[in-house]
């Protein structure tokens, strides 16, 4: 049984918990999810949620204003931002994978994955980013957590 359990963890199967929160630290249902939300303890990995702000957030092409954007000049905002971000992060260890997230749902827009080479490179990230976003009140809201 135990054994059992233990082969289903985090996967569809998963009654309990929430597979998709454990692999990547995000779910639709957010706190309403009928199932549990775990968070590793110890992963290379940790996402930047909603970390990219693009610029038309609101509605795809478009800027707040309304104006049509040069899909030219997202690539540039784009760039800048993963260009920033990958310099920011390679200063905690050797940066494997650094993804963004172009789905447009709440729970999943600018979220950054960043998979570090070492487990503990990922802690110090996470602990360092954790404690500056809280004292950065563009970014209010963000939070940094381990996932798989
Ligand atoms: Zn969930």
């Amino acid at each position: 049984m135990a054994e059992h359990l233990a082969s289903i963890f985090g996967t569809e199967k998963d009654r309990v918990n929430c597979p998709f929160y454990f692999k990547i630290g995000a779910c639709r249902h957010g706190d309403r999810c009928s199932r549990l939300h775990n968070r590793p303890t110890v992963s290379p990995t940790i996402v930047l949620a909603n970390m990219y702000q693009r610029p038309d957030m609101i509605t795809p092409g478009v800027d707040a204003q309304g104006q049509p954007i040069d899909p030219e000049k997202m690539q540039e905002h784009f760039e800048d931002f993963y260009e920033d971000i990958y310099e920011e992060l390679s200063k905690f260890g050797e940066v494997e994978t650094l993804n963004v997230c172009d789905n447009l749902a709440d729970h999943m827009i600018g979220n950054v994955y960043v998979q570090f080479r070492e487990e503990e490179q990922a802690v110090a990230a996470h602990n360092a980013l954790q404690g500056s976003l809280r004292r950065t009140a563009a970014t209010v809201g963000a939070t940094v957590i381990l996932c798989m």
